[in-house]
């Protein structure tokens, strides 16, 4: 099933599983990484909505309608703005208590004026947060009722991210994990990256059944796609000389010639 509403797609991808996607480019065209897709997932008596979006059309009436009489909880994969900006439409999110911090206070936006000018000028760059946020940590489980969810602890596209695993064979694995253009952090910090692809890759090749949902660009996805990455993102150390400057994002921007399912921003920040 699938419906179109003026601002974003919904799919139903399993009974218990909606993808509500949101196309990103509209913020600016330099972000090549559409659609966005965040992730509702129902279970008997509670349902989990996995990231709030880019804030710019209301999300919680179409999670409402979604969920029925279930009770909700949100959690943010990480903290950047195309996955929290949402949060202020609803009451409680929960988040990595490395990016608490990140999404309590409101989410300052004017250091990128250039990028944000569409959308976010008229609200001032300052987005309000959601009213409570609560620490997520590495193995805390929650029960949906029929399904529960895992926390995955994979530090690398920001110290905070979190991958969820669970119990069907799901593993959602927010921007940790894509086809597309990958933001990261400084250089030397790019162990601590393919430090969790590895992680991931060794629970793919423990449970082969396991399917891949990233938060952006095509799903589900296989082991293959965290293998690439992780051998791409290896790589980068070999391309450092073709490195140019892409100030939009303060990043050096790498591109693959042999690989163009990946392009690189490495952080200059
Ligand atoms: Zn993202």
């Amino acid at each position: 099933m699938s419906d179109n509403n003026q601002h974003f797609k919904i799919v139903k991808h399993k009974d218990y599983l909606y993808v509500i996607q949101e196309n990103i480019s509209i913020v600016h065209s330099a972000y090549t990484n559409d659609p966005l897709s965040m992730y509702l997932i129902l279970g008997n008596h509670s349902a989990l909505l996995i990231d709030t979006g880019c804030g710019i059309s209301p999300l919680k009436p179409i999670v409402d309608k979604l969920i029925g009489s279930r009770k909700l909880l949100v959690f943010n994969s990480h903290a950047h703005w195309d996955h929290v900006l949402g949060n202020e439409e609803f009451g409680e999110v929960y988040i990595h208590e490395i990016e608490e911090k990140m999404v309590s206070e409101p989410y300052d936006l004017s250091h990128s004026k250039e990028l944000f000018a569409k959308y976010y000028s008229n609200r001032n760059f300052s987005i309000p947060p959601a009213k409570i946020i609560k620490k997520l940590r590495d193995g805390d489980i929650f029960d949906l009722g029929n399904i529960s969810i895992k926390v995955i602890h994979a530090p690398g596209h920001s110290l905070g991210s979190i991958c969820l695993l669970t119990n069907k064979n799901e593993l959602f694995t927010g921007d940790v994990a894509y086809y597309g253009d990958q933001f990261l952090p400084r250089r030397r910090h790019i162990p601590i990256v393919l430090e969790s692809l590895s992680k991931l890759i060794k629970l793919c090749e423990k449970n082969k059944s396991l399917e891949l949902y990233p938060s952006h660009r095509q799903f589900p996805c296989d082991i293959n796609l965290l293998t690439e990455l992780y051998k791409g993102v290896s790589n980068i150390k070999n391309l450092w000389h073709t490195r140019k400057p892409f100030d939009l994002f303060y990043a050096w921007e790498i591109k693959d010639e042999e690989n163009d399912k990946f392009r690189y921003f490495v952080s200059r920040l």
